[in-house]
């Protein structure tokens, strides 16, 4: 096959045959976009016959130059990949990323009145297959930027875990002197339903005009087109698949409203000057485990832990997980509480709650109590991702067990609340 993506070709079957363009894929079909838009692949053993159309059409773009606007802030877009700074090339339905300032500038034109735009390209990734080890890289070229004097900064992020990314800056980073912005979108930018352009101008318009500094996520606020919510780096989760307002702020609430369309930026969080230095502290111990409780949870299921460095559950209810031997089913249950007891001896073990919203409580029921007898630390109301993200941040620069333990129950990036208020729900 030597056609190219884009090229415009026949191919016969048997059963017929398909007018389309080619676009190139790994295995055994041949796939082709016919000009209804339908992709459809062709199995190649039933292809009797390909022929070329028309060779794909050289689409030429005008470098524009970018001017330099002293009074405007300047504002920094680190990419790193997802759906936010792509389209989709209609000629072959690949998904491309653009990262360009010229690009980012052409796609979104209403920036040039906003900030001055640069642009650098981290990773070209989904973000589920980031880890650790890449947050450890943003981090140090957030610091880059910070250093180089920018006013804020742009993370553009796939959505699926940028929540985890959030809350591993807030540690990383502390006392930034200015706002770093994860921007994702649940559709690409050249859609009609996009939702990446709102999110990020809305992004740049509040680094624009707002003395927030710290780490924060931006995304729509409602399914309407209209504001974003600023939302807290490690109070913040994706609730929903695919709905352009996906994400909300857990046992918190939202930094700030703003729609760049009516100049509206709405404190709904007080905003704290910050006239300290910059910390960073980098680094991430992976050997950790966040544990999903379920019914049938197996003792067995803890040996495979045995020489990590810590563990995180997230547990039923208030804090749970099954220890009660109350009938022949449940005799089992002793031997989790035992080994959870000689575990617990070795490695920090903490429990947050499979809830998502409100506060682990282990002194209410009696296998709360007996869980934290052996050793279990309940984690007031952080999020479980965000406590998974901590423990491997703070193992990566303490050993000490009881320093972790205390280290863990302090609020140092916003993660726990003293308070549940009313209007932290739904
Ligand atoms: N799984 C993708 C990601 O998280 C979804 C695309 C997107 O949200 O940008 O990167």
């Amino acid at each position: 096959m030597n056609y190219k993506a884009g090229d415009l070709i026949k191919v016969k079957t048997k059963e017929g045959v398909y007018k389309g363009t080619y676009i190139p894929r790994k295995g055994n079909s041949i796939v082709i976009k016919l000009e209804s838009g339908y992709n459809i692949g062709i199995d190649k053993n039933k292809i009797d016959n390909i022929s070329l159309v028309r060779k794909q059409k050289k689409i030429k773009q005008k470098k524009e130059k970018i001017k330099q606007n002293n009074k405007l802030p300047t504002i920094s877009i680190l990419h790193t990949g997802g759906t936010i700074a792509s389209k989709v090339d209609y000629r072959t339905g690949a998904v491309h990323s653009e990262f360009s300032p010229e690009e980012i500038l052409r796609m979104f034109p209403e920036l040039k009145e906003i900030a001055n735009i640069r642009s650098r390209l981290i990773f070209q990734m989904f973000s589920e297959d980031m880890g650790p080890e890449h947050w450890e890289i943003l981090a140090k070229e957030v610091k880059k930027e910070i250093e180089k004097k920018v006013d804020g900064i742009i993370i553009t992020h796939g959505t699926d875990i940028i929540h985890y990314t959030s809350a591993a800056l807030s540690f990383m980073l502390q006392n930034l002197p200015i706002p770093v912005l994860l921007v994702g979108a649940q559709r690409s930018s050249d859609r009609g339903s996009s939702d990446a352009s709102l999110n990020l101008i809305n992004a740049s318009y509040f680094i624009s005009k707002t003395s927030f500094n710290g780490v924060a996520i931006c995304m729509h606020e409602n399914t309407e087109d209209n504001s974003c919510l600023i939302l807290p780096g490690t109070k913040t989760r994706k609730m929903h698949t695919s709905r352009r307002d996906a994400f909300k702020a857990v046992n918190d609430i939202p930094i700030a409203k703003v729609d760049y369309k009516k100049n509206i930026i709405e404190n709904i969080k007080k905003i704290k000057e910050n006239n300290e230095s910059l910390i960073s502290n980098i680094g991430f111990e992976k050997k950790i485990a966040l544990i999903k409780i379920r019914p049938g949870f197996s003792h067995k299921e803890l040996e495979f832990y045995k020489n990590y460095k810590g563990i995180i559950f997230e547990g039923t209810g208030l804090g749970h997980l099954a220890v009660s031997v109350l009938d022949k089913h449940t005799k089992e249950h002793k031997k989790t509480l035992d080994m959870i007891k000689k575990l617990s001896k070795k490695i920090p073990i903490f429990m947050a709650s499979q809830c998502i919203f409100g506060r682990v409580d282990m002194n209410v029921y009696s296998s709360g109590r007996d869980l934290q007898e052996a050793g279990v630390i309940a984690l007031e109301d952080m999020l479980s991702e965000t406590a998974y993200v901590k423990l491997g941040w703070l193992l990566s620069f303490e050993k000490n067990q009881k320093k972790i333990k205390e280290l863990m129950l302090k609020n140092i990036a916003g993660e726990i609340s003293e308070r549940t208020q009313l209007n932290e729900f739904l």
